[in-house]
């Protein structure tokens, strides 16, 4: 008898703990809501969970402000039941989702909350159905971990938000935030903007092209799947910010691309293209006229060498290009993306010149390069004609007034992430993150 209970409980307590872990790790859609779909992303961790949360983007006439993956957090398992909480990007709204799972569903319940000065528009995520009750089903028994899952997709903080209410057309997804220096979790310099259905890239450091399926893959974006990476706009012509060049002509139009690459960036571009062409032309000989039968077309690189201004326009987003200062290069870009409804700069890589504060002056995100303020000694002479210090990068924010600031392309020698965004906060009151890789603003 006494065996027999301590055999029950100890399957009790296998049964839990299955349930905590295979059971809830993987992905989940939800068909029969408003907004839908909504895909939960999960990851049990003991009694623990982390993931991402995203809407399908719009009921009726509304749009949703949760097509990223938002990153959930407070995440909790007991038992059968979980919970956990998302904010939507805005920072204006919380929702806590309790479920519970049986075998391939989770049946939900959600709350949102609006917070004080919010966007009420929360409310429509009801939407037409009403329901607060909705069925997830497991589409995906397991995922890949992300890297950081705490932090990798965490949302924008709310004090970053309260500044208004970013429309959702257009986003800044980073592909890579790293520098020359070959950190594993710090892809080569890339960012994708993402308007309408549309993924413009800017820049093409290493590992683009994957970090641009592992952002889809999250965040069901279907603009960043490699076929449909067809924009790119370059900053300058360094190597970190363009070996990820040739992968972005010759990948996409290996996987189904079907269009030619357009290529927006400075004099020299042509040059580079045309020797990437030569240095490839074997191979896109066998792949178009061999057995694989490949698209002509989608090898194609259609360059446009551009001048400051508006760069290239569309129903979706108009480019700026703005002239920034990068040591001996005799020219280096930052660009401004804008909609209706949000504008998001990028400064490329540059000392501090005055041309970002001017193309910013207000702007939603400001995306900048920067590197750690050195502690007792100056930064060498190449830092300081190429780069933009923490100390240097306050006061340009204090000037540009974005409405969040996002660190990337960190050059970290001598200090960590956080020491660096101290020295950043120290002299800058507004709101300021530093990215990493796969986060999205
Ligand atoms: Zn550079
Ligand atoms: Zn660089």
């Amino acid at each position: 008898m006494k065996s027999a209970s301590r055999f029950v409980g100890l399957f009790f307590a296998v049964l839990v703990s299955v349930t905590g872990q295979d059971g809830l790790t993987g992905t989940w859609r939800a068909e029969d809501v408003a907004f839908a779909p909504w895909t939960f992303t999960l990851n049990a961790e003991g009694a623990r969970m982390t993931g991402t949360v995203s809407q399908g983007g719009s009921a009726g006439t509304t749009t949703t402000a949760l097509t990223g993956a938002t990153a959930i957090y407070d995440g909790a398992i007991e038992r059968n039941n979980v919970s956990f909480k998302c904010d939507s990007p805005d920072g204006g709204r919380t929702i806590a989702f309790s479920g519970v799972i049986k075998g391939d569903i989770i049946t939900f319940t959600r709350e949102v909350k609006v917070q004080p000065g919010g966007y009420p528009g929360m409310n429509g995520i009801y939407g037409v159905s009403g329901a607060t009750h909705f069925a997830a089903k497991r589409i995906l028994a397991s995922t890949v971990a992300p890297s950081a899952p705490e932090t990798a997709l965490r949302p924008a903080p709310a004090a970053a938000a309260s500044a208004g209410t970013p429309s959702v057309d257009l986003r800044v997804v980073f592909l890579g935030t790293g520098t020359p220096n070959p950190d594993p979790d710090r892809s080569g310099p890339a960012v994708a903007v993402v308007a309408g259905t549309q993924a413009y890239l800017v820049d093409a450091g290493p590992g683009v092209v994957r970090r641009a399926r592992a952002a889809a893959d999250r965040t069901q974006i279907n603009a960043l799947r490699p076929p449909a990476l067809t924009f790119l706009f370059l900053t300058h012509l360094h190597s970190d910010h363009t070996l990820g060049y040739p992968d972005l002509i010759f990948t996409p139009a290996v996987v189904g691309r079907g269009k030619p690459l357009e290529v927006f960036g400075p004099k020299g571009t042509q040059e580079l293209t045309g020797h990437l062409m030569a240095a490839w032309k074997k191979d896109m000989d066998v792949r178009i006229n061999g057995l694989e039968h490949g698209d002509a077309n989608a090898y194609k690189v259609n360059v446009h060498e551009i001048s400051p201004g508006v760069a290239y326009k569309d129903a979706n987003v108009t480019v700026k290009a703005f002239l920034v200062k990068h040591a001996t290069w005799d020219q280096a870009f930052g660009y401004r993306f804008e909609t209706a409804g949000r504008s998001i700069v990028i400064s490329g890589d540059t000392a501090p010149t005055p041309s970002v504060a001017e193309a910013c002056n207000g702007c939603d995100v400001l995306v900048h390069e920067v590197y750690c303020s050195p502690s007792g000694q100056e930064a060498s002479a190449y830092y300081k004609a190429a780069h933009t210090s923490a100390a240097e990068l306050a006061a340009i924010a204090a000037q540009a007034k974005p409405k969040l600031l996002v660190l990337y392309h960190q050059l970290f020698s001598g200090c960590t992430e956080a020491t660096l965004l101290q020295q950043v906060q120290q002299k800058y009151a507004g709101a300021v993150v530093s990215a990493k890789d796969l986060d999205i603003y």
